[in-house]
């Protein structure tokens, strides 16, 4: 393999593995693999005719996708720092934060300052540079509720752009940045965190897991400590368990088309009103049709949790991604929903 060091700003490798950076653990190889350092040099990268003509692969912790097979072309690895504060007026704390930060290390850095509503969004894996592009969500809370602005680079003009929270166009697990995957690369996130904020306790056990606690009133590093602690007993850890999280979103259906279905189906859960669609759970369509625990090989639907896809140690992607097209598959013969997956598959 080789390995040109560019100053400090990029490093490129040939022929890389990319086992140890995604979380399922699978094997793929990227015919190049381009570490940056400091998001300037993207202008001299992007100017190569390699940049130019195909797009990159931009990968962040690798959490969030699946490698069915080698990438031919450039993979791009963020590793850009930094936590700047742009502005603090006692009431709010506006911040830019680099692509390459870890998610979970800036909540804790912004609860350590004082700032409220990140505590839900607690160990997410991934980087914040990821947070905008599927609009990362937990615990009825997203992160589009906190985000300023985007800088991002723009393949089609070639340049740096700084783009409105409503230019993102954000919607459920969804961004411009994901709808146009080939055209963006989030180089850093401008957020302003209110010190002032109602905590959200209402949702999927944030409430009892408080309780179990014996905390009444909670501060938000508690609301924090009680995700952690909900998240570590529901969700298999990656170190362990290769997974990528939630493999399939819950699907959003038109209000009248999700109420026929419910009625059909007696205890199917639907939140009639999440982002002026139907939401069901995608967990129990997987359940209801036979996906919980299934396995081959060992590509595997968690026994613990059905939306969690696993790799038992040496599945391939392609098994992984075959598992998960039997398990859609018997969903929309039942139930006659697709689902889609969450992460992004290559
Ligand atoms: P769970 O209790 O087994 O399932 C919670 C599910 O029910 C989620 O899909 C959630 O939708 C929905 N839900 C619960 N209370 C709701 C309410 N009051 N209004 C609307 N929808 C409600 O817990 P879980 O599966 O571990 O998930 C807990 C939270 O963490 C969820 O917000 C989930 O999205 C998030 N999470 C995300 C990932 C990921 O990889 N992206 C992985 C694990 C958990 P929503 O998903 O729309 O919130």
């Amino acid at each position: 393999m080789n390995n040109h060091a560019h100053g400090a700003a990029y490093t490129i490798a040939e022929n890389a593995s990319l086992r140890t950076r995604n979380s399922f653990g699978v094997e793929a190889r990227a015919a190049l693999l381009v570490e940056v350092r400091r998001a300037e040099a993207l202008a001299e990268l992007m100017a190569f005719a390699r940049f130019r003509t195909q797009a990159p692969l931009v990968l962040g912790a690798g959490s969030n996708i699946l490698f069915t097979r080698d990438w031919p072309g450039v993979v791009l690895s963020l590793d850009t720092r930094g936590i700047e504060v742009l502005d603090d007026d006692g009431a709010r704390l506006q911040l830019r934060v680099a692509a390459g930060e870890r998610w979970h290390d800036f909540v804790l850095w912004s609860l350590a300052k004082g700032c409220r509503g990140l505590e839900n969004l607690a160990l997410i894996p991934g980087t914040v540079g990821a947070a905008p592009i599927q609009n990362i969500g937990a615990y009825g809370v997203e992160v589009a509720e906190f985000i300023v602005a985007v800088e991002a680079w723009d393949r089609d003009t070639g340049r740096l752009v700084t783009l409105t929270a409503a230019q993102c166009a954000f919607g459920y697990r969804d961004s411009l940045f994901k709808r146009e995957v080939e055209r963006w690369i989030v180089v850093a996130v401008r957020l302003a965190l209110p010190r002032q904020r109602v905590l959200r306790t209402d949702y999927a056990g944030v409430g009892e897991e408080l309780a179990a606690m014996g905390v009444r009133d909670p501060s938000a590093a508690q609301v924090a400590e009680a995700v952690m602690r909900l998240r570590t007993r529901k969700l298999p850890d990656p170190a362990v368990l290769g997974n990528a999280g939630s493999f399939f979103k819950n699907p959003l259906l038109a209000t009248d088309a999700a109420r026929a279905l419910c009625a059909r189906h007696p205890g199917l859960p639907c939140w009639p009103d999440h982002h002026g669609l139907a939401k069901l759970s995608a967990a129990w369509l997987v359940e209801q049709a036979g996906g919980k625990g299934l396995r081959e090989g060992d590509a595997a639907v968690s026994q613990q949790h059905a939306l969690v896809l696993v790799n038992h140690g040496n599945a391939s992607g392609a098994q992984l991604w075959a598992l998960a097209e039997r398990v859609r598959a018997a969903v929309q013969a039942r139930f006659g929903v697709v689902l889609e997956p969450e992460p992004r598959i290559v």
